[in-house]
């Protein structure tokens, strides 16, 4: 049995997975080790999501990645209820939300472990990590009490 086949038979084939550009390859990286990155500007010294060559705010290219607080809150958000694709049928409905993490970026993710009617804007939430393949890690974010 080949490598791809064990991961087929393991997991969820036809759920869509992120194909990351070169950029953002560290950001997927550590959430592979459970951790959220974001770059810092060494000129401007401000975060900025999505990762990108350079600053967000200011164009430089002297970045480097950090670790994130994790902690963030609940912009904005949506629940989905229909089935866009088939290998979400058993999850819907699900939160899909802008978070305003501390650090100033705002990622697009999910909200879980709370009811979807429950969830609102403003909620405080941090990053949880759900490892769908041995490949792929998905930062999530769950509600906290603070922070
Ligand atoms: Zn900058």
């Amino acid at each position: 049995m080949s490598a791809t086949e064990q991961n087929t038979a393991r997991r969820e084939p036809s759920r869509p997975a992120p194909n990351p550009p070169l950029e953002s390859r560290p950001f997927w990286n550590a959430a592979r080790e459970h951790r959220l990155v974001l770059p810092r500007c060494e000129a401007c010294g401000q975060c900025w999501f999505p990762p990108s060559s350079r600053c967000g705010h200011c164009l430089s290219d002297c970045m480097h990645w950090e670790d994130a607080s994790g902690h963030g809150k609940v912009f904005s958000f949506v629940v989905v209820y229909r089935v866009y694709h088939p290998a979400f049928a058993n999850e819907v409905p699900y939160v899909v939300a802008v978070v305003e993490l501390a650090e100033g970026p705002r990622l697009l993710s999910n909200i879980v472990g709370i009811a979807p009617d429950k969830v609102r804007c403003g909620m405080p939430v941090k990053v949880v990590f759900e490892d769908v393949s041995d490949d792929c890690t998905l930062p999530k974010f769950a509600v906290s009490s603070g922070g």
